[in-house]
């Protein structure tokens, strides 16, 4: 069976870019409905959710031919991962085929620790919410690279040490965080990538490879369980 990623990732963090294509004509659903940009991502998010079993079964006839599904999200993260439409869909594909999300993570726009920490705090979220195995992807690494990213994850001193020449923000509170952080790094694995060079990619589908074993191991007994 084709390993089924999703991939989200806050606004202009590169996921069309990354993915290559361009799927639902929202503009024409805000016409139609007479609707604003994120009405307009919405009701085709919903009307997508309802034809959503045929999407299913499209993939499951072309099963032996797939690697991998890439799910591209809507432009506003919160509209996919906070809606009902988004959660369906989810679902629908993590009780059908091995899931994982990717969460891409615009780099240079990333490298303050407090940018860095609310978009991990974001990433922290989504795994909650959709508790499937989560890979982190450091795009743009054509601008910069993501090693800064690794040593904060992997040493929270390191990480604290950054914060604290951040003269502006309250310590204790981001200190807390970063230790709570640290144990939510541990259960994932980061790539960086670079979506227009196509630089990492390579690393990228050894950690989804990696992330589906373990949606099979144990998110999919999970998931068994609570139905
Ligand atoms: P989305 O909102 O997450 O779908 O983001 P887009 O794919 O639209 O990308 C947002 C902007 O970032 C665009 O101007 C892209 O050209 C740019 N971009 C995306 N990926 C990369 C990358 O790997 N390197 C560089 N330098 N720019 C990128």
């Amino acid at each position: 069976k084709p390993v089924i990623i999703i991939v989200v990732g806050m606004a202009g963090s590169g996921k069309t870019t990354f993915l290559h294509r361009d799927t639902i004509k929202y503009k024409e659903v805000m016409k139609q409905f007479n609707l604003g940009p994120n009405g307009g991502i919405l009701t085709s998010l919903n009307l997508f959710a309802t034809k959503f079993d045929e999407v299913i079964q499209v993939i499951e006839n072309r099963a032996d031919q797939l690697d991998y599904v890439l799910v591209d999200t809507p432009g506003q993260i919160e509209i996919f991962t906070w809606s009902a439409s988004g959660a369906i869909i989810t679902e629908a594909f993590a009780s059908t085929f091995p899931t994982v999300v990717a969460y891409v993570v615009d780099t240079p726009r990333s490298s303050s620790p407090v940018t860095f920490m609310s978009n991990m705090l974001y990433a922290c979220s989504i795994l909650y919410k959709t508790r499937l195995p989560l890979v982190l992807v450091f795009n743009k690494t054509d601008v910069a690279q993501h090693q800064f990213a690794l040593e904060w994850m992997e040493d929270f001193e390191a990480f604290q040490a950054a914060m604290r020449s951040d003269d502006s923000y309250m310590s204790t509170f981001s200190q807390s965080l970063s230790l709570v952080l640290d144990e939510f790094y541990k259960n994932l694995r980061s790539v960086g990538v670079s979506a227009v060079s196509g630089a990492g990619l390579d690393a990228f589908f050894e950690a989804i490879e990696a992330s589906a074993e373990e949606y099979l191991e144990t998110y999919k007994s999970d998931l068994d369980k609570r139905r």
